[in-house]
């Protein structure tokens, strides 16, 4: 039996102990929907990805009606004709949690965004600083949030980021949605901790470790370190020190560019119509530039995706000859490559586009060919692009449509 106040007594005295907090969203879609059109509170709610989706979030009352997640649209709707079902913004979601993740850096000078709803805090030594203890602490960030933007959190604190997810996790089934495990509450959060529930432990590991007799995260905590490591690794070894509270897992406000960024959504009826494929296309091509940008990358690979009525899904890829986050150019190698998969004999149900092979801005090597004077008008009218949508709203532009088309006609009504 591992005595982990003993192994504090030892480890405090050589080690400063750290608060690290997991501020996570609740019902992060739907709470953004609540702030645009307070009518939504109270009441059972979905956000849906597409009108042919699935539910990708529910509010609690819509938790408690028992939609599960990823319930197919149509499906729920039948089996659930009282919720309400609101189809997914996710630029307002990108910039709502941007303001979250500002205000968060006011608290403390290390942040890092672990997703868009979730971030990780660095609190140490920040109670002194405000006059507070850990607990009011995170309490009066929940309320902060709350006030000016308008958002729920949860607030987790404890020792490492992989006590503080399950402290957040605690967090959501406490009255005020807060939870701190200090020194002495890091046993009962073990104790009381599902293996499942542990940050990184996947669907496949559960069962495993269930099968050596480890069910909770304490069970895990107490293995001895050989045994760990000759079954998982160091990063099972790792693991078991996170929990007794040892920080493995640095706070990184370091934001790491994506690794490809893919841009696509189903249209509102099926099409078999060429030119409202390529308008459709600019719009994804535009939009995943933006995001490019804000990365302050550059791509090097694009794919074009189609996928058919009946699912079929096709993706061909292309290199550039120079990488670039500048629509027009990406869009001169897209739109050629969608005509060549094209089949005027298919039905489609929807068309996007992939960038990959990333590169930063800051350190590209210009190839001696470069046309250089057209790269840098193209890198000014994109910026501009950005400044008008960041003041006037999103796709105010319209970049390069193609052709005309007849929706009525070349429209195949999905029913
Ligand atoms: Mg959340």
């Amino acid at each position: 039996m591992i005595d982990l106040d003993k192994h504090w007594e030892s480890k405090n005295k050589m080690t400063e102990q750290k608060y690290i907090a997991l501020i996570d969203c609740d019902s992060f879609f739907v709470s953004c929907e609540r702030k645009i059109n307070p009518r939504l509170c109270g009441k059972p709610v979905c956000v849906v990805s597409g009108d042919r989706g699935c539910v990708v979030a529910r509010s609690i009352e819509a938790k408690e009606m028992g939609i599960p997640m990823g319930h197919p649209l149509f499906m729920a709707k039948k089996e659930f004709p009282d919720a309400i079902y609101i189809n997914s913004n996710l630029y307002l979601y990108s910039q709502i949690s941007e303001q979250v993740m500002n205000l968060l850096r006011q608290f403390s000078p290390m942040v890092e965004v672990y997703s868009i709803d979730e971030a990780f805090v660095d609190l140490t030594g920040l109670a002194k600083h405000y006059k507070k203890n850990y607990y009011n602490l995170a309490l009066s960030i929940r309320e902060i949030v709350a006030q000016e933007i308008g958002i729920p959190v949860s607030v987790g604190v404890s020792r490492t980021k992989t006590l503080a997810k399950l402290a957040s996790d605690k967090s959501k089934t406490t009255v005020n949605h807060v939870y701190i495990a200090g020194r002495c509450g890091i046993t009962r959060l073990l104790k009381s901790s599902e293996i499942g529930e542990v940050w990184g432990i996947g669907r496949n590991l559960e069962p495993k470790l269930r099968g050596h007799g480890i069910y909770t995260a304490y069970d895990y905590a107490e293995k001895n370190d050989t045994w760990l490591k000759s079954r998982f690794g160091k990063l099972g070894l790792e693991l078991k020190y996170e929990l007794l509270g040892n920080q493995i897992h640095k706070i990184s406000d370091v934001i790491k560019p994506p690794k490809s960024i893919m841009d696509t959504k189903s249209f509102p009826e099926f099409s078999t119509d060429i030119n409202y494929l390529k308008n459709e296309l600019m719009i994804h091509i535009h939009s995943a530039c933006r995001k490019l940008r804000k990365a302050n990358c550059k791509c090097k690979t694009i794919g074009v995706i189609i996928k058919t009525k009946d699912f079929k899904t096709f993706c061909e890829k292309e290199n550039l000859e120079h990488a670039t986050n500048f629509e027009f150019e990406i869009s001169e190698l897209a739109i050629p490559i969608l005509e060549k998969m094209f089949n005027r004999n298919e039905i489609y149900r929807s068309v996007g586009i992939l960038l990959e092979n990333f590169k930063p801005c800051d350190n590209e090597q210009r190839s001696f060919f470069d046309n250089s004077e057209r790269r840098e008008k193209n890198e000014k009218l994109a910026k501009s692009l950005d400044k008008l949508e960041a003041k006037f709203g999103r796709n105010i532009i319209k970049t390069g449509f193609i052709g005309k088309v007849d929706y009525k006609q070349d429209f195949i009504s999905k029913n």
